[in-house]
């Protein structure tokens, strides 16, 4: 698979990022922390642009980043999760299934109490849910089965 780097443009810009942030006095220690305790120090005033122009850069979308946040507060309230497959299955079940019911609810008119399970917000929820248990599932496979 050919590497992003292998993009000139993408190289560059990487390159000319480094010389940015390695002006800064800031560790970025997971991208999707970066509100909360990634930038330890000094905040410039060109911080958040630069932290943008990276966060687009590694293709990290809204999208991605309610995963990744997603997965960093399931570790914070679980711990490293390392379950048999069968035993990821039903967790990944119980997440697509709630995801379905906020479909349902949305599709569905089924009174005024259960569409409140429903609409785009819970919907959104529930699929980020879905995602970030199945990169969890991910990790435990790769921590079981990868040679590396
Ligand atoms: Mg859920």
């Amino acid at each position: 698979m050919k590497s992003r780097l292998d993009n000139p443009v993408f190289f560059n810009n990487l390159v000319q990022l480094a010389h940015e942030v390695d002006g800064l006095n800031y560790t970025l220690h997971h991208p999707i922390d970066r509100d909360n305790k990634s930038i330890i120090q000094t905040r410039t005033e060109n911080t958040d642009e630069q932290l943008q122009k990276l966060a687009i850069m590694l293709g990290l979308t809204d999208a991605i980043d309610s995963v990744l946040n997603e997965r960093t507060r399931q570790d914070a309230k679980w711990g490293e999760q390392n379950h048999e497959p069968m035993s990821w299955m039903g967790i990944l079940g119980e997440e697509f299934g709630e995801l379905c019911e906020a479909v349902n609810e949305t599709h569905f008119n089924n009174g005024p109490e259960a569409r409140k399970k429903g609409g785009y917000l819970n919907m959104r929820a529930e699929a980020v849910q879905v995602a970030a248990v199945a990169i969890s599932f991910i990790e435990a496979l790769d921590r079981r089965y990868s040679e590396n």
